[in-house]
């Protein structure tokens, strides 16, 4: 039988200062493509691996945090690695919060074959979506 421990996700910045686990598995998976997280990844689009915010345990490190105005109201959360500047997570580390842990951080990368793609209408030129997955032209209802 299988350690439970095994299948744990986890993760960590580029420099490795800042380590974390994730305690469950994500909900959800997204690829956004809307300003924002061209911005926040410096990339073509960001990747939202959703969890419950009591399922992040820090590991090592402490991320900095950066608020901003949120695209639906309220403020986020945005926390990084002091150090090397990675951007981790979205949202507040408590239970009960959704966050989105940003997905290239993880050890083993998503797989982003049925991940549901939001903001479609900021593509890049030459970003191709597969055809079968979920879209939506901007935020999902
Ligand atoms: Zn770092
Ligand atoms: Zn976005």
């Amino acid at each position: 039988m299988a350690d439970a421990d095994d299948s744990k996700a986890t993760g960590g910045c580029q420099c490795g200062h800042v380590r974390y686990e994730l305690t469950a598995p994500p909900t959800d998976l997204y690829v956004c493509h809307c300003r924002e997280c061209r911005a926040q990844s410096a990339s073509a689009f960001g990747i939202s691996v959703i969890v419950d915010g009591g399922d992040i345990r820090l590991v090592s490190g402490t991320p900095s945090v950066w608020t901003r105005e949120a695209t639906v109201g309220g403020t986020l959360d945005c926390h990084f690695c002091p150090h090397c500047g990675t951007r981790l997570f979205h949202g507040t580390l408590a239970p009960g919060e959704t966050v989105s842990v940003k997905g290239g951080s993880l050890d083993v990368p998503p797989d982003l074959s049925g991940a549901k793609h939001i903001w479609t209408s900021r593509k890049l030129p030459g970003v191709v979506i597969p055809d079968h997955v979920e879209t939506w032209p901007e935020e999902p209802e």
